[in-house]
């Protein structure tokens, strides 16, 4: 019986999948370049844990999650997200007695039920950063400008960064009222979802991507007015940090941001390719997780970014990746007796670093030829009953069509030094 998928889900091959490899290897390189190191959490986590590191009311918990009970009746979640998992590992592995901050980046699954689209599945990859440990502002600037620095590595140009603040416990409480006025004037002009969310959770109405809500949004009053002294001292710091580096941003007032967990600062980084599954990146401090999760009060700052929406954005903006690298060398083998030391020839190139492969189907000599070609090898060796007897393989230069004869102690030398000469004319 055929099988697909499940909705949502999609089998990542060549080329793309080499694509990918090269974006993990910069993610990396950056990670390290900024002294990350990486953690690797579980791809399953106590549903206890979202519940309480994400948020009740947030749209991952209330409809987005994989929950299921194992056979002993635990429940458990498949990570929505990785914050949470890590804010858990800080905890559980005492990483708050290391010095701190405790810088850790992750890639890896996670899993939404999420209405699928183009740059949105229900198994979708992230990148991500988290800095707990620090609170002071030069940390959120670095986690943005580490996102920022990446992205142009990457060649991508026209991101916006939007930025705000949405204060901490004490300063939201008195925006929170003032909003609550805003909003209970125009309840009947909110979606549904923003009816409910305006119970329990009104910032989160600042973030619906729903037309008549937004066109609500946007006359809101902003947080900007409401930041105590220390929210703002601490978000015109992160600002004058990202300024005197030439990072461009924008300030969003109705920027919040979907997880319940955050404080101060918030941010996105936003592609004008991508339409609307737009945000790349996103955001911010949460000063409150820790403690949230059982730890002592420590702050945390970090993002996470769609690898999925980052490809799309880099295809979109026309920028070519790394693909699959060439074979160099092709095993042409003709005649039964010949399999086996084809296939010790195929061992030797190997053990030399050289990239090859053989036939395994015993197709005619042309028909091996093509598949040389396809894989792009520049050379073919040919491996023959009569060469054989004679201690000696043809070496096939694709390019000229040149042939010589090449002892077998010789071929891996031999390929090598052409190689290298490859090399040097380019
Ligand atoms: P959205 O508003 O698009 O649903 P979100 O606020 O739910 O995004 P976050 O929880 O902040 O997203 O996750 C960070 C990043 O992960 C997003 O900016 C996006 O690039 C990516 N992402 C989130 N959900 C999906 C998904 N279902 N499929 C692909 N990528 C996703
Ligand atoms: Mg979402």
């Amino acid at each position: 019986m055929f099988m697909s998928a499940p909705r949502g889900t999609r089998d990542i091959l060549s080329p793309e999948v080499e694509k990918w490899h090269y974006l993990e290897d910069q993610i990396r390189k950056y990670c390290r370049l900024y002294a990350y190191s990486e953690i690797r959490p579980p791809i399953f986590e106590h549903t206890e844990l979202f519940l309480r590191g994400v948020g009740e009311t947030t749209d991952i918990v209330q409809k987005e999650m994989y929950s299921f009970q194992d056979r002993a009746e635990r429940w458990l979640t498949l990570r929505p997200e990785a914050t949470a998992s890590t804010v858990r590992a800080y905890l559980e592995n005492k990483l708050y007695a290391q010095p701190q901050p405790v810088k850790l980046y992750y890639m890896g699954p996670m899993f939404r039920y999420d209405r699928p689209q183009a740059g949105r599945y229900r198994q979708f990859y992230q990148f991500g950063v988290e800095v707990i440990g620090a609170g002071e502002p030069a940390a959120d600037a670095e986690v943005i400008l580490l996102a920022v620095h990446l992205f142009a590595h990457l060649g991508l140009k026209n991101l916006e960064v939007h930025l705000n603040s949405i204060g901490c416990p004490a300063c939201r409480g008195a925006y929170r009222a003032k909003l609550l006025d805003y909003l209970s004037q125009h309840i009947e002009g909110l979606c549904r979802d923003c009816q409910a969310r305006y119970q329990h959770n009104p910032l989160r109405v600042l973030d619906c991507k729903q037309e008549g809500c937004r066109g609500i949004a946007q006359g809101a009053p902003e947080f900007g007015a409401y930041l105590c002294a220390e929210c703002k001292e601490h978000f015109a710091q992160v600002q004058a940090y990202l300024g005197d580096l030439g990072v461009k941003y924008q300030l969003n007032p109705s920027l919040v941001r979907g997880l319940d967990y955050y404080t101060k600062t918030v941010f996105e980084i936003i592609s004008r390719e991508l339409g609307a599954q737009g945000t790349i990146c996103g955001g911010g401090r949460y000063d409150g997780l820790v403690e949230e999760c059982g730890g002592q009060p420590t702050p945390g700052v970090g993002f996470a970014l769609g690898m999925e929406r980052l490809l799309l954005t880099l295809e979109n903006s026309g920028i070519e990746l790394p693909g699959l690298e060439p074979l160099d060398v092709f095993v042409a083998s003709i005649g039964a007796g010949v399999q086996g030391p084809a296939f010790g020839i195929l061992y030797e190139l190997r053990r030399h670093s050289i990239r090859a492969d053989k036939d395994y189907l015993g197709r005619s000599l042309k028909a091996q030829m093509k598949q040389a070609h396809r894989y792009g090898a520049p050379f073919v060796i040919l491996v023959g009953e009569e060469e054989l007897a004679r201690d000696v393989v043809i070496l096939r230069e694709m390019a000229t069509g040149k042939q010589a004869e090449v002892p077998l102690g010789e071929i891996s030398q031999r390929i090598l030094a052409l190689m290298g000469g490859m090399e040097d004319e380019r």
